[in-house]
């Protein structure tokens, strides 16, 4: 009897692609299904436009992990309720186990007044769009002049980096809820917007804090010395910070576009030992002409599995096992009990926790469990087993859908290098599903 068993893996970021290898180790087959045309989720689509040799490195490996025989790429295809195929379809269709490694797809708002007027975004969206990933990549974002930025982490950071360095607009207002010391982002990473900083602004900025900061034993000068440097913006372009407060409304003008972003201001107090921010009632205006949310993602509910405050639920036991199985299984929490089968793993399990290499360590840890699962079950010859993926690959044409597999992404990669020497620069991305189909099909006839 076979031990080998066809596994399908929903979504071809890192946490997937690095998953399926440790799957195929095992020596098991993988059906990777991902949304995007090409494989490579946030590492092609997310992180920052011009960190080429990170990009590119992740590109090679990736490209290795999918030349194995045993990897089967089904790109452009959407999982989930209300799409050409559900979990339940891939289950009933015979894999062994269904792993979601779909990323943190979900939007999350802040909720508050005005929030749908044109100018307000969210960091994923704005991410998506200057990293050109359809259909955001061709989507018209109202950007302005001024922008607030809500958060302060690294996406925060690359976003500043996109309109400073790239859109050349006059001011970003980071908006945070805390104060300096609780920032999320990377030294490492700030240095690319640093330049643009105004430290006249910064200094009046941490005077004004000042009592909140001393209250919770911050050092006030440690503070300033750390973040007020000498000299002027580069070229006039402005970073500032609003520390200490919570945005709670955006105003928009008579077009309905954003005019200004209200925020009450906070004061830190210790709570356990951690600084927690509350509310003083006071309300600052900061003027603004577009609002960009980067506050994490979540997970997309739409997927089907079972869902709450942002996260899928997984099994809260303690099983034997290092890692703890549980954690990987999705849990339904009315039945009380985990779901047979499907798996969850990197963003999809943890939502914008952590840099490529914890995504990838996740999966690699869950597809441990998902191995261990699959050891105490029968599996199947190679005969039925390609028989299942030309079943899934006739089922998906009945529906509509225009399957992109491994030659289809090669194609296309090949014609967008070719793109990149012709405009002499390192990268070209197509900017619509329609262009990259209609370019795999030229390739295929030979044009
Ligand atoms: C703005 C930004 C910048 C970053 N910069 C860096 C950096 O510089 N360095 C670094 O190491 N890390 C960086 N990261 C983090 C890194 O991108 C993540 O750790 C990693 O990509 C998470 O991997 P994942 O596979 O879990 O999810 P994702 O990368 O999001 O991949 C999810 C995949 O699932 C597919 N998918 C989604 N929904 C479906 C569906 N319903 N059906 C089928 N397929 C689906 C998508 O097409 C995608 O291919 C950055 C993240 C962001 C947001």
């Amino acid at each position: 009897m076979s031990n080998q068993h066809l596994v399908a893996v929903v979504g071809a970021g890192p946490a997937g692609i690095y998953g399926a290898r440790k799957l195929t180790e095992a020596g098991h087959r993988v059906v990777l299904i991902n949304r995007d045309i090409k494989p490579g989720g946030l590492a092609e689509y997310g992180i920052f436009v011009d960190k080429e040799k990170m990009k590119t490195g992740l590109r090679k490996q990736f490209k290795r992990i999918l030349a194995d025989p045993k990897v089967f790429y089904l790109g452009h295809v959407m999982v989930g309720q209300n799409q050409p195929l559900s979990l339940k379809d891939l289950q009933d269709m015979g894999f062994g186990a269904v792993v979601v490694t779909a990323g943190a797809q979900g939007t999350k708002k802040l909720g508050i007044e005005g929030e749908e007027a044109v100018g307000v975004y969210h960091a994923k969206d704005v991410v998506y769009h200057f990293n050109s990933l359809p259909p955001f990549a061709e989507r018209q974002f109202e950007i302005g002049r001024r922008v607030a930025i809500i958060g302060m982490g690294n996406v925060m950071v690359d976003i500043a980096n996109w309109l400073l360095n790239l859109k050349k607009i006059d001011e970003v207002v980071v908006v945070a809820r805390r104060g300096p010391l609780e920032k999320a982002y990377d030294d490492s990473e700030f240095e690319y917007i640093d330049m643009y900083l105004d430290n006249a602004d910064m200094k009046q900025e941490i005077e004004r804090i000042s009592g909140s900061l001393t209250a919770v034993g911050q050092d006030v000068a440690a503070i300033t010395q750390k973040m007020v440097r000498q000299g002027e913006p580069l070229e006039g372009r402005r970073l500032t910070f609003r520390y200490l407060c919570s945005p709670n409304k955006v105003v928009a003008n008579a077009q309905g576009r954003v005019a200004v972003l209200e925020a009450e201001e906070n004061e830190m107090v210790l709570q356990d030992g951690k600084t927690v921010a509350k509310g003083t009632g006071k309300t600052r205006r900061i003027e603004v002409d577009c609002v960009i949310y980067a506050i994490g993602d979540q997970v997309d509910a739409s997927l089907g599995l079972p869902f709450s405050r942002g996260a899928f639920v997984t099994n809260p036991e303690k099983l034997a096992g290092e890692p703890n199985p549980a954690v990987y299984q999705p849990y339904d929490p009315e039945q009380k009990k985990a779901l047979d089968g499907i798996f969850v793993a990197g963003w999809s399990r943890n939502a914008s926790v952590g840099l490529v290499g914890v995504a990838k360590k996740d999966a690699e840890l869950g597809m441990k469990v998902v191995n261990e699962y699959l050891a105490n079950k029968a599996g199947l010859s190679a005969g039925e087993m390609e028989a299942k993926i030309e079943g899934l690959i006739g089922t998906l044409k009945q529906k509509g859908v225009t399957v992109v597999t491994k030659p289809g992404v090669e194609l296309l990669e090949g014609a967008e290098q070719e793109a990149a020497k012709a405009r002499k620069t390192w990268d070209f991305k197509y900017t619509s599903d329609e262009k990259m189909l209609e370019v795999i099909a030229a390739r295929r006839a030979g044009k």
